[in-house]
């Protein structure tokens, strides 16, 4: 694919653009994390990050939740700036009650599940829905009951964390993720710390998701059986830089880039 294909193929949302990354950078001293990225994300769009490790796939997903700030460039989800380069230079961060307001549309699943440890399932559930949404304990209990049905779970209700598997903890981190019914899903290397079954059960309930909802979704992974199977479009990072951008048929079976087809020999 020619550089122009590439970049054409960074803009190419579904239904007109929704995550805006522009110009951005990110450095830590002498490591460049991100150099001058920009692309974007349609709504409804599922894209999958891949590259080695370092290359700055989960500093994107972090400043998604605000959790790291780039230090230039735009960062815009819908039309809500979380940051915003000014003409000087200068780079303005959202005010808290914005930021607050964006993250209740953009839930992120770990790699460590992350569950509340001192609480059952199904009030992993429906904390956020009701302290963050402000819904009724009933309708949190309603929504949560539904998604645990639908992650297989519904029959761990009073079950805490600790008396589940890895791939049935994730399975709640995921329902607990859905609960907020976010605008878009991120997804850090979700099955990375599971064992090759229980990742399977994971991912069939990530397909799932794909296939019935239109959550727009970034997902960093290696399972690329996976990211062939769900994605829109897979962008392949190398150094802070997206250096190919393509559909999952197009990156996996046929890439442009060397470093693409080392990276893919290396994790197939
Ligand atoms: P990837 O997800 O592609 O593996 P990351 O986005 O996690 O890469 O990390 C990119 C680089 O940023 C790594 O070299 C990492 O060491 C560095 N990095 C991330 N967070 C920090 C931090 N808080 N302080 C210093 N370096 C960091």
């Amino acid at each position: 694919m020619s550089q122009a294909a590439t970049e054409a193929a960074l803009t190419s949302g579904k239904d007109g653009q929704f995550i805006h990354f522009d110009k951005v950078s990110k450095r830590f001293g002498d490591n460049v994390v991100l150099d001058d990225l920009s692309f974007a994300v349609g709504a409804g769009e599922r894209v999958t990050l891949i590259g080695p490790s370092g290359s700055g796939k989960t500093t994107i997903l972090r400043m998604l939740m605000t959790l790291m700030k780039p230090d230039t460039g735009t960062v815009r989800v819908g039309d809500d700036y979380l940051f915003h380069e000014e003409r000087n230079g200068s780079l303005v961060d959202a005010s808290e009650a914005h930021i607050r307001k964006v993250r209740q549309r953009i839930t992120m699943v770990f790699q460590s599940f992350n569950l509340f440890p001192n609480m059952r399932v199904l009030r992993n559930v429906t904390e956020a829905p009701v302290h963050v949404l402000g819904l009724s304990k009933e309708e949190a209990e309603e929504r949560a009951l539904g998604l645990l049905a639908m992650v297989g779970l519904d029959h761990k209700i009073d079950s805490y964390p600790s008396q589940l598997s890895g791939g049935q903890q994730q399975r709640v981190a995921i329902a607990r993720a859905l609960a907020m019914r976010p605008d878009v899903l991120l997804l850090d290397e979700v099955t990375s710390a599971l064992d090759p079954e229980l990742a399977a059960g994971v991912l069939d309930v990530l397909r799932d998701v794909a296939k019935t909802t239109d959550v727009t979704m970034l997902c960093v992974t290696h399972a690329m059986k996976f990211a062939r199977d769900i994605s829109h479009r897979v962008l392949m990072f190398c150094e802070g830089k997206i250096i190919e951008a393509a559909p999952p048929e197009q990156m996996f079976d046929s890439p442009d880039h060397e470093r693409t087809r080392s990276f893919l020999q290396s994790v197939l």
